[in-house]
């Protein structure tokens, strides 16, 4: 089993909420908001993050035309 690469995940991380127990834990982080069918912070443009609306409407929103 690979180890978790939590080190290197959190230095791409943009989640501004804090403090998380998940952050850098991206199987963690990605298992916790799909249970709300919600996405994690790093699938939403910065300004987007801290808004804390990572539903997947917002997301659909964001992307439908690219
Ligand atoms: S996106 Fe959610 S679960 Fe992931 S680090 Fe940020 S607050 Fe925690």
């Amino acid at each position: 089993m690979d180890k978790c690469r939590s080190q290197d995940n959190l230095a791409r991380c943009n989640c501004t909420w804090e403090p998380c127990s998940r952050k850098g834990i991206c199987c963690e982080c990605l298992a916790y908001h799909w249970r709300s069918r919600e996405l994690p912070a790093c699938f939403f443009p910065d300004p987007v993050e801290k808004t804390y609306d990572r539903s997947l409407g917002r997301f659909i929103s964001i992307y439908k035309d690219k």
